[in-house]
């Protein structure tokens, strides 16, 4: 696993899915981002999503985070 990976411009927390743990895959992530006055929350192997007012980030991070424990998607390994 890369502790030095470069995050993606305006992504501002990231989970890892329970693919990414099992297979040590920074890829399988979920990230967040917050423009706009809105947080979006995207499953980058799955292409979950969900979104709120940035009012109510911290919901968004609960759903993320659910999402993420229980995603077992890979990561497309053409992307
Ligand atoms: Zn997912």
């Amino acid at each position: 696993m890369t502790a030095t990976l470069i995050w993606p411009t305006n992504v501002t927390a990231r989970f890892l899915t329970r693919t990414g743990l099992h297979l040590a895959d920074t890829r399988a992530t979920v990230d967040i981002t917050d423009t706009n006055g809105r947080t979006i929350a995207t499953c980058r192997p799955c292409g979950w999503t969900t979104d709120h007012d940035t009012a109510y980030r911290h919901q968004v991070l609960e759903k993320a985070q659910h999402h993420a424990d229980g995603c077992t998607a890979l990561p497309n390994p053409n992307a």
